[in-house]
């Protein structure tokens, strides 16, 4: 039977460590196997009976109050260990054969419970070695206070009370710890032993300080029956006895004798049935410990197994039985991301970043459209946008002017032709063609006109001039929309387009590694994941520079002249009227968006008033930014096309005041004009002329309208938007034409052309990005990964591989319950072998 304690100590050493990775550790299996505990007043003798025990002084003492957690000491029986030794498992501390040493630690580990709490629940544990010790599981608590000192506490008694209840529970053995010179009536030991164990089956009583009473006095204490305990009482003496003796010389000489000599020279011991010694004592809790462990061996069983079917069925419930290692957790791991990453080169081809390139230029061209042509006052206004668009065709202006001058001209000869022949003929006759009552209409309209054009413009050589003059505005024209095609074509192509297409692509690339790397299992890897982003970006960067200027090495011919190819020109018109429609349904959303955010009345208001300014000569910018100005939130609005909206939106000023506001501006200061980039509001565009006009003519707003400056700006808003949505219209209708059929006419078809370049630059872009760039990155990350990363982790030990692992908090949960799994197994094939043995010694001995 003797080994039994020691395999069960085994056992419960190994469950301790399991449970200190479960968060359930009051309920835990190690709680099922009994311990001694030792309880008593302070200064009763507690750490000089365990000290006793363990023939060694280890323990903290003095008259303060010294043990302030509870010390849960293991005693291993240990036949190989020629001296002594300790260790504090939890602190890593082995091996230490100096016990000053372990008296000094638990001296520290006592003070590091703060002043204020006095005591701490954390038990400490000591584990000793010896040769000369059996096996066996004690706890030193806190001595019960009679009286708390000024400096403790009051609560400090309770809470002493407290913890020693939490260890004096079943199947615990108590060891109720009285000195001799103190009444056992008044022993708070026995008193709090009673508490926990009324019948008193678990508690030994020990009698301390034996020594200081009478032999006689002694055996009527240890032998009474006022507090009958189930396993008796023991007295002892854990202090050498200083004797005095009398010799022949009659001198008394003071000498030093043992417990056990002590016992010997007071016969009454001898005779009487009580016991007394450390040995007996010592002996007495190893009987006692082994028989309460071979009783809760069948609880512990109990609760090992169903522990052990709770983990089964929590591993088949939440990982469906998987089998995971931590190394085959950072294999998955590393192959997940590769596989990511090969599907990423597979998505991220030549074709797909062309594809991103080009929509990076076309967006640029959109820009330059917008800057040079969509927004150019002097192209919108000589195209007479309005009429040509209803007329369905589109004809450079200076063609449509000379078309029409022609067709006046002509009528206008037709009528001198007619007069001519009139006044020779002498009679009144018309000719055949011109006998309806249309004809005589319109040959005296064009008549009057006549007449008016030779008054007013025209000398004898008026259609030579005329003639002349449109010969200049075409060439005019031609040369300031050659201009403008050289300015728009320098814009793309001297953007620094080597550095923002690698910048685009770089980019993408980061862009996606970090959402390949967020979307596996590097997202729980915090490190891993920084290391991995800064390779991939290093062997980007190595390659950066170089990708930049091959690009803008390949793009150096299409600096210059490019004649287009037909094809080429034909996929380009295709592009950019779709270009131009994207273009065209966001103007007419945003137009709805502006009108959905301000009700019909307000808008109606708005637009009332912007044009009633107008009238005045006064800008729909001015008009703002006075009322803004009275609101007090300054908006920049001449800068931006679609102006930002201020905070403060539902700002609600007078009309009345505003109409002040801006008569007292327009003394100070003449409006000035706007911006350049005001495109767009028809009414303004006359606003330079008049804005001298003299206010005061100019009849009031009424005092009683309200204004509100979110619709201002809104309303000034959508009259932008619409004026833009004509412009794009209207572009869109001269590249839908066939004069935008012939490659040739590049310059009237700015967006056609512009588009073309694009595609052109994006193709050449491309073959340098994708040579220099991607394939270099597609054939060194996947191998640093391998070579850098996934090998040092493997080449680690395999703390490495299983710190990475518990970083993943479902993995970590998953492999704990394999290893608890695994332990509790282990733990199961022990007791069963412990019960096998122990039926096989009860069987032998009934037998004999
Ligand atoms: P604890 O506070 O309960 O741990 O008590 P200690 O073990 O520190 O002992 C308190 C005091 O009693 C110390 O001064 C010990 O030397 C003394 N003491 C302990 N056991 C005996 C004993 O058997 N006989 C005598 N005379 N003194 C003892």
């Amino acid at each position: 039977l003797m080994k039994l304690t020691k395999k069960l100590l085994e056992i419960q050493s190994t469950l301790k460590i399991l449970n200190k990775n479960s968060l359930d550790s009051q309920n835990s299996v190690s709680m099922q196997l009994p311990m001694i505990v030792v309880v008593g007043s302070q200064s009763s003798g507690k750490s000089s009976v365990l000290e006793a025990i363990v023939g060694k002084e280890f323990l903290p003492k003095g008259s303060n109050m010294v043990t302030k957690r509870p010390i849960e000491l293991t005693l291993i029986y240990e036949p190989t260990a020629e001296i002594p030794y300790g260790e504090f498992p939890a602190l890593g501390l082995n091996n230490i054969q100096n016990f000053t040493e372990i008296q000094k630690t638990l001296v520290d580990l006592n003070q590091s419970v703060s002043e204020s709490d006095c005591i701490s629940e954390d038990p400490i544990e000591l584990k000793i070695y010896s040769k000369n010790i059996p096996d066996l599981r004690l706890v030193d608590l806190p001595g019960y206070i009679q009286i708390t000192n000024k400096n403790q506490p009051l609560a400090l008694k309770q809470k002493i009370k407290n913890l020693c209840s939490k260890y004096l529970v079943n199947p615990n053995i108590i060891l109720a710890v009285s000195a001799a010179d103190v009444d056992l009536a008044n022993s708070e030991a026995l008193l709090a032993a009673r508490h926990s164990d009324p019948l008193g089956l678990r508690t030994i009583g020990v009698v301390t300080k034996i020594d200081t009473i009478t032999p006689k006095k002694a055996i009527n204490m240890l032998d009474q029956n006022d507090y009958p305990l189930h396993l008796g009482y023991v007295g002892v003496i854990c202090k050498p006895i200083t004797v005095k003796q009398i010799t022949d010389s009659k001198k008394p000489t003071i000498s030093v004798i043992t417990e056990a000599d002590y016992y010997a020279r007071n016969i009454e011991f001898r005779r009487s049935n009580v016991e007394v010694g450390v040995g007996l004592l010592r002996q007495k809790l190893v009987r006692i410990l082994e028989s309460s462990m071979a009783q809760s061996l069948t609880t512990l069983v109990d609760a090992v197994q169903a522990d052990l079917a709770e983990t089964k069925y929590e591993i088949k419930v939440q990982y469906n039985d998987e089998r995971i290692t931590s190394e085959s957790y950072l294999a998955d791991t590393f192959d997940g991301l590769k596989q990511k990453f090969k599907l990423f080169k597979q998505d991220f081809g030549k074709n797909q970043v062309r594809e991103h390139i080009q929509k990076y230029l076309e967006h640029h061209v959109v820009n330059i459209c917008d800057e040079l042509y969509w927004n150019d006052q002097k192209i919108i206004n000589s195209n007479d946008l309005d009429r040509n668009v209803d007329q369905g065709g589109w004809m450079p202006p200076f063609i449509a002017n000379f078309y029409s001058t022609l067709k006046t001209v002509s009528s206008t000869i037709n009528s001198i032709l007619i007069e001519i022949k009139v006044a020779n003929s002498g009679s009144m006759e018309l000719p055949q063609t011109m006998k309806s009552r249309k004809c005589i209409k319109a040959s005296t309209k064009s008549k009057k006109t006549f007449e008016s054009n030779i008054n007013n413009k025209y000398d004898d050589h008026g259609l030579i001039l005329k003639k002349h003059q449109m010969e200049l505005e075409k060439n005019e024209q031609e040369i300031y929309l050659d201009h403008k095609l050289t300015q728009a074509t320098s814009l793309l192509v001297k953007s620094g387009i080597g550095r923002n297409t690698t910048k685009l692509v770089v980019d993408l690339i980061m862009c996606k590694i970090n959402e390949l790397v967020d979307s596996s299992y590097f997202y729980y890897h915090p490190e891993s994941r920084q290391e991995l982003l800064k390779m991939a970006s290093e062997v980007l960067r190595s390659k950066y520079v170089s990708t930049i200027d091959q690009v803008e090495n390949t793009i150096k011919p299409l600096k210059y002249e490019i004649e287009p190819e037909l094809f080429e020109w034909q996929l380009a018109k295709v592009a950019s009227l779709k270009m131009l429609d994207d273009e065209i349904d966001k103007c007419k959303s945003d137009i709805k968006d502006a009108k959905t955010s301000i009700s019909q009345k307000q808008l109606t208001e708005s637009i009332k008033l912007i044009n009633k300014a107008a009238e005045r000569g006064i800008s729909t910018d001015r008009v703002i930014s006075e009322a803004i100005k009275s609101v007090g939130s300054p908006v920049n609005l001449s800068s931006s096309q679609t102006p930002a909206l201020p905070k403060r939106n539902l700002n609600v000023l007078k009309e009345s005041e505003l109409n002040q506001k801006l008569e007292q501006n327009e003394t100070d200061q003449p409006s000035k004009p706007n911006s350049k980039n005001t495109k767009v509001n028809p009414i303004e565009q006359d606003s330079k002329v008049e804005s001298k006009l003299d206010l005061s003519t100019v009849t009031t707003f009424d005092p009683s309208a309200i204004v509100n400056l979110n619709a201002l700006i809104t309303a000034h808003n959508i009259i932008s938007l619409q004026n833009r949505y004509k412009t794009l219209r209207f572009r869109k209708q001269i590249i839908s034409s066939a004069k935008c059929s012939d490659p040739q006419n590049k310059k009237a078809c700015a967006e056609t052309f512009l588009v073309m370049l694009s595609h052109k630059l994006a193709y050449s872009a491309v073959l340098f990005i994708n040579y220099e760039l991607l394939q270099n990155f597609f054939f060194e990350v996947p191998r640093n990964i391998d070579a850098k990363m996934y090998s040092m982790y493997r080449n680690r030990t395999g703390k490495a591989s299983r710190k990475f692992a518990d970083q993943n908090p479902k993995v970590r949960s998953h492999l704990a319950l394999l290893e608890r799994r695994d332990v509790l197994e282990e733990v199961m094939v022990k007791l069963s072998e412990i019960i096998r043995e122990q039926n096989l010694a009860n069987s032998y001995a009934e037998k004999w």
